[in-house]
């Protein structure tokens, strides 16, 4: 690892309050908000001047139930208990110094994701889960349908590492009976590193017990050190490609900053969508509803709002493809 290697984005950072030696500006999440909006445009101008990536591209991976509570709370109103997410990798490339760094995102090796809790919603569908499950390809099979060789991805990042087991993409030091690899994993992709945040790297390896059903920390003990790129907040990767901490579904949850040619895009693993932005202005009725009885929060686009916010909606579907999930209703 390289520390100092990315550029550091300074005003989301201080906005939240953690800057060492810096005043607190916020001290609570309510009024941390009002610096974080600010912020927010200030990284987005940062990421815009800084260029733009040379390719973007966006495969599906895998569909599969999940609880509707999981991707839209209380706004569901079917009486039907599942959604159905599809898990989607990018592939960012740019250019830099004359060669072209290649960053795949949510690369879900889902034929592995074992987890207590995903072992505990499989058990819950009524019919077996291959029924209602669609994969659409491996990682290595996308990449290849891309034209990308493995050895030449350079960076491989999450949003947050929930069921991720990443022993075939980084390979391990020691030995895995689960995968009939009796010295070692061999890694699909040899030459990269995975960015993560502290946050993130601390949690999997010591999960806290409210959390410690979606990882699979002895799948951790045995990946190669050198591989793993811990890094300590918001940081710009390359010309128009950045990572900024989103915590919240968990503490080091990290979101993809792209400019894209339809402006500068976030792909987050917390949106589902792209009404999750703006509810009020969505199509799904159950969501429109319970942001009428909820009322929009202070700030938000509200009624008053919403044929300009359909509007914008209806202009950001083409490039929800850059969502980390995709939500069909049940
Ligand atoms: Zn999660």
């Amino acid at each position: 690892m390289t520390p100092g290697r990315f550029t550091r984005l300074a005003p989301l950072e201080e906005a939240r309050g953690h800057v060492v030696g810096g005043a607190p500006i916020g001290t609570s999440p309510g009024s941390a908000l009002p610096a974080l909006r600010t912020a927010a445009v200030e990284v987005r101008e940062l990421v815009r001047a800084s260029g733009a990536p040379s390719g973007v591209a966006t495969r599906d991976l895998v569909t599969q139930p999940h609880p509707t509570v999981y991707g839209l709370f209380r706004a569901a109103r079917s009486p039907a208990p599942w959604l159905w997410l599809t898990d989607r990798m990018l592939v960012v490339c740019w250019q830099d110094g004359g060669r072209t760094r290649t960053l795949v995102w949510g690369p879900s090796d889902h034929e592995l994701d074992d987890t207590p809790a995903m072992r505990r919603m499989r058990d819950r569908l009524p019919v077996p889960s291959r029924f209602v499950r669609t994969v659409h390809g491996t990682v290595l099979g996308q990449l290849r349908a891309l034209g990308i060789d493995p050895r030449d991805v350079d960076h491989v990042v999450f949003d947050h590492l929930h069921t991720q087991d990443l022993r075939r993409l980084l390979g391990t030091t020691g030995p895995a009976a689960d995968l009939d690899c009796p010295t070692r994993v061999d890694p699909w992709f040899p030459n990269a590193t995975l960015l993560v945040q502290r946050a993130e790297w601390e949690s999997v390896r010591q999960p806290h017990p409210l959390q410690s059903p979606w990882y699979r920390p002895e799948s951790y003990v045995d990946l190669p050190e050198e591989r793993i790129d811990v890094l300590d907040g918001d940081r710009l990767l390359g010309p128009g490609v950045a990572l900024v901490c989103t915590p919240g579904h968990t503490l080091g949850n990290q979101s993809l900053v792209l400019h894209t040619d339809a402006g500068v895009q976030v792909v987050s693993g917390n949106g589902i969508l792209a009404e999750a932005w703006a509810p009020a202005s969505s199509d799904l009725p159950g969501l429109q509803q319970h942001t009428n009885e909820a009322g929009p929060a202070p700030h938000a686009p509200g009624r008053a709002h919403s044929a300009r916010s359909r509007a914008a909606l209806a202009r950001h579907r083409p490039v929800s493809r850059l969502i980390g999930h995709r939500v069909e209703q049940s």
